[in-house]
């Protein structure tokens, strides 16, 4: 397990870390997510020991970070660091050596991992005739070929199309089954409601929101109406009780209402609308909760 507490950073005068606290347990997925600058790429060298803290502690498995825990955690950094002048076989034996591994290992887990991703032709490929994508499976492949205890992925999906981001996402999963905690920054909401359980949002390195991803929906109050219907009165519509917003679009009229005690006012409104084919209650999103977190963090500090 992995926990950061009470951990703050300063570049010089410039706070990059703000007293932050977290957990993440075995065979979790940890979603770190905040806006360019927030801290994430700082929380992340620290957590494998490239860079020192001002305060506050980081263990893995109740171990301070230090060379014999770095070797059970796999790092995919956000500035993408391949060897491009080697081949992929010389990149692992490079980096699996480096993690302590003997070559005949190093090279049985890269043969199954080049096969799940499906790039076995590429084995004995210099790096930089590779394409941007097959390169980042190259440095995923090249970051979990030890079996680490921690993963941490900055950034694992940006510059992928959407048949790897599933692929990286079922592979994530794997690992998750296998026992592996991960912990992931994205500023893409929708991949962290794909397969996230718990996040910490930071702002200005501080903590925003954190805490079970299902729980924090549930949680937050406004609500989305979805709703399907031959006639409706849309201007009436804006005036039923805890309604905030209607949004037309091309198939449906979304409405967003203050709180779930608001659903029933906005259905006795449309029951007596003609043709009526849907009527759906959702959860704001995690994207529509993170805007108006961080917003409101942004406002007030004005
Ligand atoms: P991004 O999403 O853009 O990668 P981030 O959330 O990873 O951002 P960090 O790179 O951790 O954010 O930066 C946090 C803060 O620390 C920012 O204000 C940044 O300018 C500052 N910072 C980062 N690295 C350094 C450095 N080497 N020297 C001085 N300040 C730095």
């Amino acid at each position: 397990m992995l926990k950061v507490e009470h951990v703050t950073k300063y570049y010089g005068t410039i706070l990059a870390v703000d007293d932050l606290s977290f957990e993440v347990k075995k065979g979790e997925i940890f979603g770190l997510l905040g806006v360019n600058g927030a801290g994430k790429t700082t929380t992340f060298r620290m957590i494998t020991g490239l860079l020192d803290k001002n305060s506050g502690t980081i263990t893995l498995n109740g171990k301070p970070i230090d060379y014999s825990v770095t070797d059970k955690i796999g790092f995919l950094t956000e500035e993408r660091s391949l060897l491009t002048k080697l081949t992929v076989k010389e990149q692992a034996i490079y980096y699996g050596v480096l993690k302590g591994m003997q070559e005949q290992d190093i090279l049985e887990k890269l043969d199954v991992l080049l096969k799940r991703f499906h790039i076995e032709e590429y084995k004995e490929r210099k790096i930089k005739e590779l394409s941007k994508g097959n390169q980042q499976k190259i440095q995923f492949i090249t970051s979990i070929i030890n079996d680490p205890d921690l993963l941490i992925l900055d950034e694992p999906f940006s510059g992928l199309d959407p048949i790897n981001v599933a692929l990286f996402m079922d592979v994530i999963k794997e690992l998750k089954e296998k026992g592996t905690s991960i912990i992931f920054s994205t500023h893409r909401m929708e991949h962290v409601e794909m397969f996230c359980e718990k996040l910490v949002v930071l702002v200005r390195g501080k903590s925003v929101l954190s805490g079970n991803l299902k729980q924090i929906k549930k949680d937050y109050r406004k609500k989305n109406i979805h709703i399907e219907a031959e006639h409706m009165d849309l201007e009436k519509l804006k005036e039923v009780k805890g309604v905030l917003e209607v949004i037309k679009t091309e198939t449906e009229v979304v409405v967003k209402i203050a709180s779930e005690e608001n659903v029933n006012d906005v259905f006795n409104y449309v029951k007596k609308c003609e043709g009526v084919t849907k009527f759906v209650v959702e959860d704001a999103s995690l994207n529509e909760i993170f805007l108006e977190k961080v917003g409101v963090m942004y406002e007030n500090e004005m």
